[in-house]
């Protein structure tokens, strides 16, 4: 898996060049802004995780953001790792309020939300904040509705790993944000049936290649119950 340098300019004002022709060619009414990360690859059960990018623009950048004179990524990762993961997380940030604010300025009342590493910021050695420089916190000012991606098997975890996302939560996603899982249709029905159940229901749900799911009557049939469930559970929910 290849990542994109944030210091590659044309790059990053193409996207935004066509997050714009998208919003007045369909005025949608949310975006969820995917790969907003440092580069690397979750959706595995043994993760490769390697830090970046020691480009020379973003070594600079980070030089610059926090006076640190620190010039070789063996010196920032020895003796500065801590401001490294908080300016890669607050870069990363910054790219999401910008965004955010060109969808509410285009098309207000327009849901903006993300698609996130689906770990807890404990997990692999703090690797959400460390390697992908994802902190719900510095995102949630842009940030209305986040979308962990809860793909099980891909991932070498249970069925019910959504449903202990969902139970988890409240200790790092800040109030007032809803989660709203994103499903691989690779474990159904196992893991939307965990989830319906769940105590603290999933704010609707996505299903990634769900059209096989839906295409299937009887599966369909399994996914309107079980989304039932879930809204029943949130109208029975505080908000
Ligand atoms: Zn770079």
């Amino acid at each position: 898996m290849q990542g994109v340098c944030l210091f590659q300019r044309a790059f990053v004002e193409r996207v935004e060049e066509e997050l714009v022709a998208g919003l007045r060619a369909f005025q949608p009414a949310g975006i969820w802004l995917d790969y907003l990360t440092y580069a690397g690859w979750f959706e595995t059960p043994d993760p490769d995780l390697q830090q970046s990018c020691f480009c020379p623009g973003c070594i600079a950048a980070f030089r610059e953001a926090t006076g640190i004179d620190a010039a070789s990524p063996r010196e920032i990762l020895a003796r500065h790792a801590g401001a490294w993961t908080r300016h890669k997380c607050e870069r990363i940030a910054a790219f999401a309020a910008r965004y955010a604010a060109l969808i509410r300025a285009h098309l207000p009342g327009c849901v903006v939300g993300a698609y996130m590493c689906p770990w807890t910021p404990d997990e692999f050695d703090g690797a959400l904040g460390r390697i992908f420089a994802q902190d719900y916190a510095l995102l949630a000012p842009a940030i209305d509705i986040f979308t962990p991606l809860i793909y099980a098997r891909k991932s070498g975890r249970p069925a019910d790993w959504g449903r202990r996302f969902l139970a988890e939560a409240p200790a790092f996603v800040p109030a007032g944000r809803p989660v709203q899982l994103i499903l691989d249709a690779l474990d159904f029905p196992a893991s939307l049936e965990a989830i319906a159940a769940s105590p603290r229901p999933s704010w609707g749900v996505q299903m990634f290649g769900g059209a096989r799911v839906f295409g299937d009557p009887d599966q369909a049939r399994d996914f309107r119950a079980a989304v039932d469930q879930i809204r029943e559970r949130l109208a029975a929910s505080p908000a």
